[in-house]
């Protein structure tokens, strides 16, 4: 048997088809109609299903639930959106409109939840059953997997992190409070600390590399500079390092996960990110690295883990 799952975005909805090993055997892509309410997604999203089984020569016997991912407050027991401000979403019932669609259980999570337990059914937390990801990139997500349940909370919008405070008095966030963890260790928030450093240091690498122009810095170009040695390059890191070392320690201290998986483009820096992170990460809890219990790792499935996840809810236990 296979399943389904469904990656809907503000931009993009991406389908794909899942077999009971978790792996992507077929997907595509359509345009998000932001404008639809809840009926209209929901049929454009049954009509996104057929073609995907028409391409991939399965029928709808072979398929048995569909899973979407969706932006937003979700209220997964009620299958609602409660609030998606990309899309025209209010308190809408998301799952059973698709279910009524497709005459198939229908499964809905909230999108950082899904990735999340795509990763713990078929990547990097396989090995795991409490496990949290972090997803470094505009801001920071997370999914929360504890006893193999996302933890979701009594109300929508349990186990985001990223909106945790790290600083009082911090940074302004978007979400109305200061200090957010998501102010200090989204990418976004380390291309705006390079473009200081940079500034502060024009003899650098760090500097270099924008070839004269720091609106061309990135999250990448720390790295690469730190690499080769360069010194406001690797204090940077040194900084960027101690605030995500912090928000990891809370995490630890809150749930105790056997591991804990960066996703997100920072998280391809691999074990040279990892590297610097565990000593900080064991400095907060008073360990050493060799006795840390909590594993570090980095997220394996990169955007196809919204989509297998979805497809995997289906065995989350209720
Ligand atoms: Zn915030």
């Amino acid at each position: 048997m296979f399943s389904i799952g469904i990656d809907l975005g503000g931009t993009n909805t991406t389908a794909g088809i899942v077999d009971a090993a978790g792996r992507l055997v077929a997907q595509n892509r359509v345009k998000t109609n932001r404008l639809s309410d809840s009926q209209g997604l929901a049929r454009n999203m049954a009509d996104q299903v057929s073609d995907l089984l028409a391409q991939s020569g399965l029928s709808q016997s072979d398929i048995q639930s569909v899973g979407i991912g969706s932006p937003g407050l979700i209220d997964s027991r009620l299958g609602m959106v409660v609030k998606a401000s990309n899309l025209n979403l209010d308190h809408a019932p998301l799952r059973d409109n698709l279910a009524s669609q497709l005459g198939l259980p229908v499964y809905l999570a909230n999108d950082a939840d899904a990735a999340a337990y795509g990763e713990f059914s078929a990547g990097c937390g396989k090995l795991y059953d409490s496990f949290v990801t972090i997803t470094l990139g505009t801001g920071v997500g997370s999914g929360v997997i504890l006893d193999g349940k996302i933890m979701t909370g009594h109300f929508p919008g349990g186990g985001e992190l990223g909106h945790t405070v790290i600083q009082a008095g911090g940074y302004a966030c978007n979400c109305g409070r200061h200090g957010c963890w998501e102010e200090y260790s989204s990418a976004t928030a380390l291309v705006r600390e390079a473009r200081k450093s940079a500034l502060a240091r024009p003899g650098s690498l760090l500097y270099a590399l924008c070839q004269g122009n720091l609106e061309q810095m990135s999250a990448r170009i720390p790295f690469t500079a730190a690499r080769q040695g360069d010194d406001a390059a690797l204090r940077l890191l040194d900084w960027y390092t101690q605030y995500l070392a912090v928000g990891i320690a809370n995490v630890i201290w809150i749930f105790q996960p056997q591991a804990i998986a960066l996703g997100g483009g920072i998280s391809r820096e691999g074990e040279f990110l990892l590297d610097m992170l565990r000593p900080k990460v064991a400095y907060e809890l008073n360990v050493s690295v060799e006795t840390l219990s909590t594993d570090l790792v980095t997220c394996e499935l990169g955007n196809d883990a919204g989509i297998i996840g979805a497809a995997m809810l289906f065995k989350m236990p209720v």
